[in-house]
């Protein structure tokens, strides 16, 4: 930073002289004229006052800050003690204030007539960041911190605060009996009921529970988020290069993890369930992303029906043409407002047919209703692939084989 003199015209000098006799100590002297030159501590412009007021009285019982400013120290320890169990590079810091000491200061800035005062809250973080920083060999990161310390001066007390951390990747689910995120029981709520056999849940795991659990451990946080680009049906897989999601961990111990062991461990534990991969650490506005994208999607579908192949073809073909209106269905109708959206199957093709069974391979619009679309819902998806085909149809099974969430080339 560069240095600005520290003026030393009336402005200054005549508060000064009226804040003689204040028993004010160095730094509270000094932070009358806090906001007048750069580069300066608030003692070292007491100091430049003093060269041409001379010296000042010595301060006993500093009215403003009581001797706060002596006692840094002893908050630095405070904030490490707070933060000793946790593992952190980057920090905040702030404090909180019994408002009549605040209030006692702007009245004195008043009474000396000083128009370039710091106010003592202000001064007060920035000297306990500048402490923190070299005794904790931190770095103090107010936009991206780690952790978050409060001093909470009447209390005596620093309350800590710590930031989750997030790790993004995809995940493929291979088990048609789970559901992406804990599910609490309906009955009870998670609090654990007779219905539920008291485990608060109406599936007994997740994807995210099997993916957290490892990252729990290694991290010591005390519970997640789980955050996924959409999701898919309890009873669809997720194949292909699988499902982007952000983890978030929260309260976390560790920060730094050997992130190949923690997936090693969940493709581990949750075999033949869940596998992921392409895991990295990401920032937390990298949940908004995932949460917002609504990308084009690829499934497989096995089909129950009795239908000639070539007439499946020609529906096929017909089908991408046109647009689909397509009504809430009727089984999410209790979540999701009810209204018709429109929405396109982009391509449809036939994979292979046997007697009364055929399976699609189908791209369509961010939130197409498959199932729907092929068994029509009465009607309320329109056309759907049993209207155009003339026969009832039912689907067997259903498998998203790609998220397009990548950009297209
Ligand atoms: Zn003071
Ligand atoms: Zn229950």
């Amino acid at each position: 930073m560069t240095e600005v003199p520290f003026p030393l015209g009336p402005e200054v000098l005549d508060p000064a002289r009226r804040a003689l006799g204040r028993g004010l100590c160095p730094e509270c002297f000094g932070r009358l004229f806090g906001r007048l030159g750069h580069g300066w501590t608030n003692p070292e412009r007491a100091a430049r006052i003093a060269e041409a007021l001379g010296p000042m009285p010595p301060a006993w019982a500093c009215p403003v800050c009581e001797g706060l400013f002596d006692r840094i120290p002893v908050w630095v320890e405070r904030c490490q003690a707070a933060g000793v169990e946790y593992e952190w590079q980057r920090f905040a810091c702030g404090s909180r204030w019994d408002p009549e000491l605040l209030a006692r200061e702007e009245a004195l800035w008043l009474e000396v007539g000083t128009a370039g005062g710091e106010s003592i809250r202000s001064a007060f973080n920035r000297e306990l960041g500048k402490r923190l920083e070299i005794a904790s060999k931190a770095e103090g990161a107010p936009a991206h911190p780690d952790v978050i310390f409060l001093a909470d001066l009447p209390v005596g007390r620093v309350d800590l605060t710590v930031m989750p951390v997030y790790y993004r990747g995809r995940y493929r689910k291979l088990d048609r009996t789970l559901p992406q995120t804990r599910w609490p029981c309906r009955a009870c709520h998670g609090i654990g009921c007779d219905r539920c056999q008291g485990t608060g849940k109406t599936y007994p795991t997740s994807v995210e529970e099997l993916i957290a659990e490892p990252f729990l451990k290694a991290t010591g946080g005390e519970g997640t988020r789980f955050h996924g680009m959409g999701r898919e049906d309890i009873d669809a897989r997720m194949l292909g290069t699988g499902r982007p999601f952000v983890l978030e961990i929260r309260r976390p111990k560790r920060r730094t993890v050997v992130l190949a062991d923690v997936v090693a461990e969940v493709n581990r534990t949750a075999k033949d369930r869940v596998e992921v991969d392409g895991m990295t650490e990401a920032a937390a506005a990298e949940v908004v992303e995932v949460k917002e994208a609504s990308p084009w999607k690829s499934y497989r579908v096995g089909v129950a029906g009795v239908v000639a192949v070539a007439k499946i073809n020609e529906a096929l073909t017909f089908a991408t043409t046109r647009a689909i209106a397509q009504r809430t269905p009727r089984r999410v109708a209790h979540r999701r407002a009810d209204r018709v959206r429109t929405r396109r199957i982009v391509e449809a093709s036939l994979v292979e047919a046997t007697e009364g069974r055929f399976t699609l391979e189908l791209r369509a619009e961010a939130g197409t209703y498959i199932k729907e679309w092929v068994e029509g819902d009465d009607g309320r998806t329109d056309p759907s692939l049993a209207m155009l085909l003339g026969v009832p149809l039912t689907v067997e099974f259903l498998d998203v084989i790609e998220i397009h969430d990548e950009p297209k080339v």
